[in-house]
């Protein structure tokens, strides 16, 4: 493929914000003075361990979110943060990877706290340059000829709860390879990000609710430009 991969943010770019938003939700929790020689080595201490483990920003604050709700009235000490934090974000890997339930409803029961979809099974991931077009005319490797082919520029992936991972399974692999997975998405592998580019209010691209494995209507398609 021609297209390049875009660029994974950096820890070191996002992990200032994303904490400074952690602190302030909890802010009982005993944390160092900013600025401070600890607050310092709080900051090195999770980069180092975030940098090691390859976590991404939107799953550092999907664990931000789990803590709150799973710590909501109860002291945390600061130290503990980065090993919970660590912790959920390991889970919630590890579920991804495991069999998702065939049981539709159980599915369902499993994936109604997901950070990520709601519940719905699918995430409107961007493309790296995607602009505010939905499409964009790229060059492309086909049939041994450079081409102009329309790449989507914004799509549903599955997501990494059980409700996606549900519906994954029960796509074919065409649509599988067609149908961005989120796992990978966080991963920084693609050209797919969670975060909207333009910086504009998300909207949905998934289809509606209740049409169970159908095929997302902006689902990646990449159209030959075949039309003759
Ligand atoms: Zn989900």
């Amino acid at each position: 493929m021609q297209e390049d991969k875009g660029k994974v943010p950096l820890i070191k770019d996002w992990l200032q914000g994303f904490m400074a938003d952690h602190r302030a939700s909890r802010p009982g929790d005993g944390w160092p003075e900013v600025e401070s020689v600890s607050a310092r080595r709080l900051w090195s201490d999770w980069f180092n361990h975030f940098r090691d483990a390859k976590v991404t920003e939107l799953e550092a604050r999907s664990a931000s979110k789990q803590l709150g709700e799973a710590f909501a009235g109860e002291k945390l000490w600061c130290d503990e943060h980065l090993e919970t934090l660590l912790k959920l974000i390991g889970s919630a890997r590890a579920q991804a990877m495991a069999s998702p339930p065939d049981d539709r409803a159980e599915a369902e029961r499993l994936s109604r706290d997901c950070p990520h979809c709601s519940g719905g099974g699918y995430v409107t991931v961007y493309d790296h340059k995607y602009d505010g077009h939905r499409a964009m005319l790229r060059d492309a490797m086909a049939g041994g000829q450079v081409r102009k082919l329309n790449f989507a520029m914004v799509v549903s992936a599955h997501c990494t709860c059980a409700m996606g991972r549900r519906m994954r399974s029960k796509v074919g692999d065409e649509d599988r390879k067609r149908i961005p997975d989120l796992a990978d998405v966080l991963a920084g592998r693609g050209r797919w990000q969670v975060e909207d580019p333009t910086g504009d209010v998300p909207f949905d691209a998934g289809p509606a609710q209740g049409q169970g494995g159908a095929v997302p209507a902006a689902g990646g398609r990449i159209d030959n430009g075949d039309r003759s």
